[in-house]
């Protein structure tokens, strides 16, 4: 089996089938030979499970997880790289690849692929639908048993900030709502051909099976999530007001119901003040 992770090898793979690399779909291929067999590993890689990848490129972590786990299924937009994916998966009859978009798949029907198999997402991610890649599979409620991602340093610092903290932002708090991200290890620049512009870095998302604060409205919630984090160097009475359209004397009694003060800011709440602010717009005459 050719080694993907030789620049070299995927230099020549790349030329025999006359294939450049599309910047714009976020195509990075990992070339560091660590990173792969790590992030199987973390993902819980293993012949009990089936793994679906979004974005295998020309195979260099789909050939792990095909080696540990019982089956694989690849979401790829990119079709030119067939002839590359036939070639390096030659030896591999456990892997089905489905070509096209992540974002517009039914994600019930790419999940019934698997049968009664558990699944774990294990995936190095196109950069730039890095988070609505995430939330859909998030929103989605599947019952994935992990996310085990490679993305950027930056986002997987955002992910798993902690609440609240100067680093939380919406997406955060949405991740934390559904998961309980960790943080893994980082990966440098220089493990990608070519090479992006920053670090990255692995993070395992462990999906809660229960929601972590009980809310009435889990769209209210996220529309007090997005709007607080929206203009987030306003006060969240300013904030909120703009985000929910109503008025400052409408929204501070409710603010204050909710044992939040109209005049912080949205990275000093945690989950739980958000939940009160959403269950208080839901049900403004309630005591609870
Ligand atoms: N897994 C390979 C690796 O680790 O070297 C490639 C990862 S590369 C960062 C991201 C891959 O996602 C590319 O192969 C790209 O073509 C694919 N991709 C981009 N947008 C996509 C989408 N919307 N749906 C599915 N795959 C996509």
């Amino acid at each position: 089996m050719a080694d993907l992770s030789n620049p070299a090898v995927v230099r020549a793979l790349l030329a025999r089938h006359q294939l450049r690399l599309k910047k714009g779909l976020g195509q990075n291929f990992l070339v560091n030979p660590g990173v792969c067999p790590r992030m199987a590993q973390a993902a819980g890689a293993g012949p009990e499970v089936g793994a679906l990848e979004i974005g295998p490129g020309i195979g260099v972590l789909t050939t792990q997880l095909a080696e540990r786990c019982q089956k694989v299924v690849a979401v790829e937009l990119d079709q030119s790289l067939a002839p590359a994916l036939e070639e390096t998966l030659q030896d591999f009859s456990n892997v089905e690849i489905v070509w096209g978009d992540f974002l517009k798949l039914d994600l019930e029907a790419l999940l019934g692929k698997f049968g009664d198999l558990p699944v774990i997402v294990c995936a190095n991610l196109p950069y730039y639908i890095t988070t609505p890649i995430l939330m859909r599979l998030l929103e989605s409620r599947l019952p994935l048993q992990s996310i085990t991602v490679l993305l950027q340093k930056e986002t997987a610092q955002r992910i798993c900030a902690t609440l609240p903290s100067r680093q939380a932002g919406a997406i955060t708090a949405a991740i934390a709502w559904y998961s309980q991200p960790e943080l893994l290890f980082t990966v440098s620049k220089g493990s990608f051909l070519p090479a992006p512009k920053v670090d990255s870095a692995v993070v395992r998302l462990t999906l809660r099976r229960e929601p972590p604060v009980l809310v009435e409205d889990e769209v209210m919630l996220f529309r007090v999530i997005r709007g607080a984090f929206a203009q987030r160097r306003k006060t969240l009475l300013n904030g909120l007001s703009a985000a929910l359209e109503l008025s400052k004397v409408e929204l501070t009694p409710l603010l204050v119901q909710a044992e939040v003060d109209p005049g912080a800011r949205a990275e000093q709440l945690d989950l739980e003040a958000f939940a009160r602010i959403a269950n208080r717009l839901t049900r403004p005459g309630s005591q609870s």
